[in-house]
């Protein structure tokens, strides 16, 4: 029977990008449509998927599928998410490799349903029985409660994450699945307080609305809801949404969502009504509400926070009430285990944005995306080197874009733009959003990959696109520019000490439980960390844990702006081919070799060719092949003989032997 190699099928365009010629952008995207209009929404370059989002159920997923793809080598059937999943779950199982599986591109591209089939395929195929499918089940239970607290309907897409999320999932030795962790980063709290026009706060304050009892609303939120519906909770109440009615679930659900209701509310009641619910005593409340103490050395500073402080205080607070770090703290499935544990890490997160105004929150997202696209192109460079040690071929040098540089204008400790503004917040006297440009001005002015007009010696002094108070960064994926008003505010980001200390005082049990920093036997005098120096810390953290991983990579592309069917937008696709690095993948994939095979299947694939190996070679299948290129006197500088697999430098000579084959059939 005839080996399947729909990698190769030039009706619906290369299934690998490596197999591409010629490689340009245009060749590129055509590749991309094509497939699409067939129904192929998984592309390969070399290991790495792309997959473009269909909008509309395709019957590409069911249990049948998952057979087909179970235990199957990874070119072996046309491209799809599955087989990413399987190679990196059999390599987990059998190869003893911890593996992480990186999910990137732009909001609405498909990551989070990739990420549930990602998971949902590995529970598939993985380990059997009672105790086994209770833990599968925990965990993919795990998706409707983090959504349901951290999606929100916007422009882009209905259930939008407003959260990266990491997740490691531990097996034991055999590749059963023992449990999971859950890291967050960068919730959008903002979006608790204020919603962009024409989209919602958190699922769950809907959710909780149309499913709590009359008994939990009368108590916390009927009146608040009714009287701050605008600002709070834009769009009406859908009856139809149901509370997450997961058994398990149930009991934490209503904990959590207590706190998450009642709290964000507080600062808009009355301070009366506050006082009554929380059992604060008023006076403290009003205090703290209009003052900032500032202790240090044993020195204790209150100032009295000016109108515009005092106005902002409201949002400003109720979003840091907002207690999402402790859902995701309390969020761990681990068997209690001494067994040696694999793991498989799992992370959706944003990937790059640009956007018309762009600010502190897109800067943040832009850093970690540069930090992904380092350990990216570092590891697809080592596991190129390695498979080339591997099966003994000799290793040419690749050039390519080092993005370090572009790294350290943002985190070096020193100089980096993270460690400026924290400096600026930092700094007595008055902190502007201007004072720290010009801060940025001094110290970054002659970085090759910095722009901004405001200092005398600026080479964009007359860039007119660049507004005085913006600076731009050209990253890997182009430049964008950024808004510099708010950086301050929101890198300050803290709950002031004086509101933890009336939280704390509060008799209601639950409210004293989430303050504990305000605690006055537990002061800690040191300021808590900045919002940039936390994102910081938590990407350092996670590049460490991933670099120890084996990466596998799924790179999701939105194919228009309408969430339509059938739709694709070549400028949009190339927008996202631009900002994901895609072509440059392709060139380091291809660098030395674009295309290997093993022996057996090459042989088996190509043997009707030659007399001398059709229709049964009786040697080894390496030494076939070497019968079979000699004859077909493929030049020598075209391919390399490794220790298990042929590797051939050109696309075009595995064409030049498609066609001979394709004549012969
Ligand atoms: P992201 O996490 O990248 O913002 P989502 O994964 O939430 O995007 O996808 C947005 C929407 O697109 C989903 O709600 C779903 O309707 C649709 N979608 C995404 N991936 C697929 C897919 N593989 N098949 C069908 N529809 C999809
Ligand atoms: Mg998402």
């Amino acid at each position: 029977m005839e080996a399947k190699t729909s990698l190769l099928d030039n009706m619906i365009g290369v299934g690998d990008m490596v197999l591409l010629e010629p490689l340009n952008e245009d060749s590129f995207i055509n590749n991309l449509k094509k497939r699409f209009d067939h129904n192929e929404v998984y592309t390969y370059i070399g290991s790495v998927v792309i997959s473009i989002n269909p909008y509309r159920p395709l019957p590409i997923y069911s249990p049948e599928k998952v057979e087909e793809y179970r235990n199957r080598n990874f070119y072996e059937l046309s491209p799809h998410i599955f087989a990413l999943s399987d190679e990196a779950y059999r390599s987990l199982r059998d190869q003893d490799k911890d593996q992480c599986i990186l999910i990137t591109g732009e909001s609405g591209a498909g990551k989070t349903e990739a990420s549930k089939l990602v998971m949902s395929y590995v529970a598939a195929v993985c380990g059997k029985g009672a105790e086994v499918n209770q833990v599968k089940e925990q965990l993919l239970q795990s998706n409707p409660v983090l959504e349901a607290f951290g999606n929100a309907k916007t422009v882009r897409n209905d259930n939008s994450s407003r959260f990266g999320k990491y997740m490691d999932i531990e097996f034991d030795f055999k590749g059963d699945p023992l449990g999971g962790v859950i890291s967050n980063y960068l919730l959008e709290k903002s979006r608790v307080v204020k919603q962009p026009r024409g989209e919602r706060n958190f699922h769950i304050f809907y959710q909780i609305l149309s499913g709590a009892s009359e008994d939990f609303l009368c108590k916390c939120c009927t009146y608040t809801i009714s009287r701050y519906d605008s600002s709070f909770l834009s769009f009406t109440i859908p009856h139809t949404l149901c509370f997450v009615g997961n058994a398990i679930f149930l009991n934490y659900c209503y904990w959590i969502s207590f706190i998450y209701v009642f709290t964000p509310y507080l600062f808009l009641l009355e301070l009366k009504e506050i006082c009554e619910l929380t059992g604060i005593d008023q006076s403290v409340l009003e205090r703290a509400f209009s003052f900032r103490t500032v202790e240090a050395k044993q020195e204790k500073v209150s100032t009295t926070l000016n109108v515009a402080q005092v106005k902002r205080g409201p949002d400003f607070k109720g979003k840091n009430c907002f207690k999402w770090e402790f859902i995701l703290h309390e969020y761990t499935i681990t068997a209690q285990t001494k067994v040696r544990k694999k793991v498989m890490g799992v992370l959706d997160i944003y990937g790059f944005e640009i956007f018309e105004d762009n600010s502190f929150e897109q800067f943040i997202i832009n850093y970690c995306n540069e930090k992904l696209q380092q350990i990216f192109i570092e590891l697809t460079l080592k596991e190129e080197q390695e498979e080339y040690i591997r099966e003994g071929i000799e290793w040419t040098h690749i050039e390519y874009f080092n993005n370090a540089i572009i790294c350290d204008l943002i985190e070096n400790n020193q100089t980096g733009i993270l460690a400026m503004l924290d400096e600026e917040c930092l700094r007595p006297g008055t902190v502007t959003d201007e004072t720290f440009l010009e801060k940025l001005n001094q110290v970054c002015a002659t970085h090759q990959h910095f722009e901004s007009r405001m200092s005398k010696c600026s080479r964009f002094l007359n860039d007119t696109s660049l507004p005085h108070s913006c600076f731009r960064i050209q990253h890997y994926a182009g430049k964008v520019m950024y808004q510099v008003e708010g950086f301050v505010d929101k890198n300050n980001d803290l709950l002031y000490r004086d509101l933890s200390q009336a939280m704390w005082k509060a008799s209601h049990s639950l409210i004293k439980a989430l303050f504990p920093e305000g605690n006055p036997a537990k002061i800690n005098l040191k300021r808590p960390p900045t919002a940039g120096s936390q994102f910081k810390a938590s990407v350092a953290t996670l590049m460490k844990n991933l670099q120890t991983k084996n990466p596998n990579y799924i790179r999701c592309i939105k194919p228009n702006d309408k969430k339509a069917a059938h739709v694709f937008n070549d400028a949009l696709v190339c927008h996202q081919i631009r900002y994901l690095g895609l072509l440059e993948n392709v060139r380091v994939r291809r660098a030395g070799y674009a295309f290997r095979q093993a022996y057996e299947p090459c042989l088996e694939r190509y043997k009707m060719l030659c007399k001398q190996t059709w229709p049964h070679w009786r040697g080894p299948a390496r030494a076939g092949v070497e019968v079979l290129f000699n004859e077909l006197e493929i030049p020598e500088e075209e391919f390399s003989f490794g220790r298990s697999k042929i590797f051939i430098r050109n696309p075009r000579t595995l064409f030049k032997l498609e066609d001979l084959r394709k004549q012969r059939l």
